[in-house]
């Protein structure tokens, strides 16, 4: 058929289906086909009307549609005979490249939005179509469902499955069946599943790339598409609201959701659950051995047991939310009633004054608080603050993100990670225990419970308040003293301004500094006496809409001008240089450090496992104490005498091996390179620089010339005449890898080179160990005895130590150290001021001396008291904190773990490093090596979306770059292996 009806010269093969035969169909030149045969019990006015919509489909959505392929005669549909007989009917279809979802982890968010849209385009496109009675008899037509779960209920033999399905079939005829009448119908897809969706699955870029197998298309309620293509999206996931709300929003984007049919969504999506629990049924009960039946439904009752935990109201919100309608219904009504009363108090004191604090990650106001939160500690600074306003009251914001709930019990799951709850629903009163509690407004007691665990809000009342008709909401009061639990019993009336509990003590109230959090709620979603407090990030807007701002009710003033920081990343694109690059393909908001730790905005934590610069730890508190206390006391240059400038370069210099006794104090590596630079050409009267490919040595115009690392990447340029570059002593793919002589030969390159240089050059620039050139570890030997053979020409030997000095080796403080060389000069830089800007050169004191011809060397800032005292505090922590020990002892943890994983993953060609300066060299081919940048790329970003930073790096951007802060602990290197574990397990990394 596919030769004489379509003219292919091609080869066959059956692919899986259910009702048709398809096959797919190779073609000689290339293009593939698929080739589908309907038996001929199949009436042909079906395949008509598929077809023309699959052509409708295509004309909207695109090349995710298959094309309709005309046959002979330009007839679509040709008869397949057997003698007189016809025994089927043939269509061919355009074959579309791309892995069916079911083989795809995960499911990212942007693809089900994508996969949303198609749909909602696709729809939107079928509204026009007049195909009355489509697939009215499909038991999968939403339509059925309710006959269909009926109907074979008696099936499903497991009592807790089939009560759930009992359980859904009864929602939906409460909430669903009334409202069916009011649904729009169109011709739907309607078999939105994970073995339909093609997804194009290559690193980096999940999306869309097909929709197939048109035949459930139905006519049927509209919305049952978005709610079948939810269900299966749903499963087997951890945080099955999230992947219906990234599919239903793009949906609605595609098509857009009449507000009310979003109240059905919810029991459409359980129904379309229960058929496929109940048909199952139906299939093991007629094939009773088929192992396959019985393993599919376990995600599906899965799925229904987990979302009937679920509060429906809470559902609704989320997929409201979706549709970027308000989440929660009833807030326009609160919202606007609250807006016409008069402001209205809940405490007996006046909040006039009122000091309003930043509890909000990255808070300077709290900086001062010791690691974690302490109730006493923030109770006593607190007061302090409301002492030097005047205040009896500080407020405390609603929809403040805090890093203060770091416990467990304010950790939510979600389909990447655990997020903690951090987004304040209420609004928190600081101020003495025992102040008084007063009902806002006339109400009735909800609640009173004692919420008694740590962190919790200990003794709380609810009131209930249905002012007029129509409006009804809560108030919710924490943190009481336990008086209320016997005074209030629910059901009581209070009046407005009534005194209905007082603040309570630390030792009562859940471990918090004494305040009353006064939560408004229009929905108590069928809780009683406990609601949540602080919300997860991913879960903002819905529960800002189920609580309202209290401050509707306070009306204090100062809180409404607060200030927020909106569109950062356009402002910056607006006014900052556009060759400044941002991480990530969606930026991080990075807004506060603590150790290996970095918070963004909304205090979701990240494993820092790329950033050496805050060396002994992010916002180090002695680091930071130095700084704070010399910068109150004095800042200059050196052209002053001052104990901090010498005292430090004492302390430098002892570090160093003889002769090396000299410093000079810079502001940045490249500072430091440039100063190394003019100390040579004074020292040799020389022009001419030595460099190794690959390096990378700082931001200045010479030292981009010196840097391979920028003159042979993006937007380069030419090698300049004076300057000679040495290959890369890389052991893996480098010009000598896998020579046992490796180190010799490399030496030996740079003593080539030399010979080549006419007037010698003025010195060798190197990293002991490459950090841009892709994490190199040299072969041992290298650097000393490339030195040796600068040295030789008569050159000097400049060891850029910005990146991995400082014990970050693990063995020596230097890794020139590890390898016997000793240079003339060393450099130094990024961790030298644990993120102040500071940087040194220290030489000897005949390189010195030549320099001083008579010029003097001025450096600004180089050298004032404070960074100083800063790099003086930087030493004391590295050595007090024994971390260059540590380096030494979680590097081999982190190294063996890398290496476990290089045993699994094919992907990783290469492991190596030394101490907490670590590669993971990604390759699609390990034989033949070739670099796989698009991988590391993609686990970059992944490794981020879990909670962990790394970064890529290398002439090829295929290697992994690892270098933590060193307070970096055996715990963190086991994370950061887990993740790249799960990551490296990811389908477009394993194909
Ligand atoms: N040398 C090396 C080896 C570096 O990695 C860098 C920065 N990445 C520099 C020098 C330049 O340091 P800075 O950016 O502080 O000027």
């Amino acid at each position: 058929m596919a030769r004489a009806v379509y003219g292919l010269a091609c080869s066959a093969v059956e692919l899986p289906s259910e009702r048709d035969r398809n096959f797919r169909l190779d073609c000689r030149d290339g293009r593939r086909f698929v080739l589908k045969v309907a038996a001929a019990t199949v009436p042909p006015e079906a395949l008509v009307a598929e077809n023309a919509i699959l052509a409708a489909a295509r004309e909207a959505a695109g090349g995710v549609v298959p094309e309709v392929i005309a046959g002979d005669g330009g007839s679509s549909i040709h008869e397949l005979r057997d003698g007189h007989e016809v025994i089927g009917r043939v269509r061919c279809l355009s074959w579309i490249d791309g892995v069916p979802m079911a083989d795809v982890v995960p499911h990212r968010p942007e693809l089900l939005r994508e996969i949303g849209a198609a749909l909602g385009t696709i729809d939107r496109a079928l509204v026009g179509l007049e195909l009355p009675g489509l697939g009215d008899g499909l038991e999968w037509n939403m339509k059925n469902a309710e006959d269909v779960v009926v109907r074979y209920r008696e099936l499903v033999d497991d009592p807790e499955e089939g009560r759930l399905v009992d359980a859904c079939l009864a929602g939906f005829r409460e909430h669903a069946k009334p409202r069916l009448a009011e649904l729009r119908q169109s011709v739907v897809y309607h078999d939105a599943n994970d073995h339909n969706i093609l997804v194009d699955d290559r690193p980096g870029r999940q999306g869309l790339a097909g929709l197939i197998d048109f035949g459930d298309a139905s006519a049927s309620y509209t919305i049952a598409e978005p709610a079948v293509a939810c269900a299966y999206a749903m499963l087997g996931k951890r945080d099955p609201l999230a992947a219906a709300r990234a599919l239903l929003g793009g949906y609605h984007e595609g098509y857009a959701v009449p507000e009310h049919e979003i109240d059905v969504v919810f029991d459409l999506v359980r129904m379309r659950l229960c058929a496929s629990v109940v048909m199952s049924a139906r299939g093991r009960a007629a094939n009773p051995d088929n192992d396959y039946l019985q393993v599919s439904v376990g995600a599906v009752s899965k799925l229904l047991g987990e979302l009937e935990a679920v509060p429906r109201e809470y559902v609704r919100a989320r997929f409201r939310e979706a549709c970027g309608y308000e989440p929660c219904a009833t807030n326009a009504v609160t919202v606007g009633w609250l807006q016409r009363q008069p402001r209205a108090s809940v405490l007996d004191v006046d909040l006039d004054p009122v000091v309003v604090h930043d509890l909000g990650v990255g808070s300077l106001e709290i900086a001062g608080l010791a690691r974690e939160w302490d109730a006493r500690e923030l109770g006593e600074m607190l007061e302090r603050l409301r002492g030097a306003a005047g205040a009896r009251v500080g407020v405390g914001r609603w929809n403040e993100a805090r890093r203060l709930y770091t416990s467990d019990g304010f950790a939510r799951e979600t389909e990447d990670r655990a997020e903690p709850r951090t987004v304040h629903l209420g609004i928190d009163l600081f101020c003495d225990a025992g102040t008084g509690v007063v009902a806002p407004f006339h109400g009735i007691v909800h609640a009173v419970a004692d919420d008694a665990g740590p962190l919790d809000y200990g003794p709380t009342v609810v009131l209930h308040h249905a002012p007029e008709p129509g409006v009804g909401f809560f108030t919710l009061y924490g943190h009481l003293d336990p008086r209320c639990l016997t005074e209030l019993r629910p059901g009581q009336e209070v009046s407005a301004g009534h005194r209905i509990a007082d603040i309570g003590r630390p030792e009562r109230n859940g471990g918090w500094p004494p305040h009353l959090h006064f939560q408004v709620i229009t929905d108590m979603l069928g809780r009683e006496g406990e609601f949540p407090g602080v919300a997860a990030p991913s879960e903002r807007a819905a529960w800002l809409s189920l609580c309202p701002d209290p401050n509707l009710v306070l009306g204090i003033a100062a809180l409404e001008d607060a200030p927020e920081s909106l569109n950062l990343g356009e402002r910056r694109a607006r006014c900052l240089g556009p060759s400044l690059s941002l991480s990530y393909a969606r930026p991080l908001t990075i807004v506060e450090g603590r150790g290996q730790w970095l918070y963004d905005d909304c205090g979701r934590r990240y494993l820092d496992a790329v950033n050496n610069v805050p060396h002994v730890g992010h916002c180090h508190p002695r680091v930071v104490a130095a700084g704070q206390r010399q910068m109150a006391v004095l800042n200059t240059n050196t052209r002053y005498l001052h104990e901090n400038v010498v005292r430090y370069a004492e302390r430098l210099a002892a570090t160093m091996p003889d002769p090396l006794e000299v410093c000079f104090f810079v502001c940045s590596g490249s500072e430091a390179n440039e100063l190394a630079l003019r100390l040579a050409r004074a020292h040799t009267g020389r022009r001419d620089w030595l460099v190794v490919d690959g390096a990378y040595h700082g931001n200045t115009q010479q030292l981009v010339e010196l840097s391979s690392y920028k003159y042979k990447g993006r937007g380069g340029f030419a090698r300049e005449p004076r300057v000679h570059e040495v290959p890369m002593p890389d052991v893996y793919r480098g010009l000598h890898a896998g020579c046992v002589d490796a180190a010799q030969r490399y030496a030996g390159d740079v003593a080539d080179v030399l010979a080549g240089v006419d007037d010698g050059v003025a010195a060798f620039l190197a990293e002991p160990l490459l950090g841009c050139g892709g994490q190199i570890v040299p072969p041992d030997g290298w650097l000393s005895s490339a030195f040796a053979h600068v040295r030789a020409s008569g050159g000097l030997c400049i060891a850029d130590e910005v990146q991995v000095g400082f014990g970050r080796v693990g063995t020596h403080m230097w890794a020139f150290e590890a390898d016997g060389a000793v240079p003339d000069i060393v450099t130094l830089g990024k961790p030298i001021g644990n993120g102040h800007p500071l940087g040194a050169v220290i030489t000897t004191r005949a390189i010195a001396e030549s320099f001083a011809n008579g010029m003097e060397y001025f450096n600004t800032f180089g050298g004032n008291p404070v960074s100083c005292a800063i790099g003086l505090a930087v030493l004391d922590v590295l050595l007090d904190e024994g971390l260059m020990d540590n380096a030494r002892t979680t590097g081999e943890v982190l190294l063996a773990g890398l290496r476990e994983l290089q045993g699994r993953h094919a992907l990783i060609g290469d492991i190596r490093g030394r101490g907490l300066f670590a590669g993971v060299e990604l390759v699609t081919d390990r034989d033949t090596r070739t670099p796989a940048p698009a991988h590391a790329r993609h686990v970059v970003e992944r490794m981020k979306d879990r909670g962990v930073l790394i970064s890529t790096d290398g002439p090829d951007a295929n290697v992994l770059k690892i270098k933590p802060p060193l307070c970096f602990s055996e715990d963190d290197a086991g994370r950061l292996c887990a993740t790249l574990d799960t990551v490296l397990g990811e389908s477009a990394l394993c194909r």
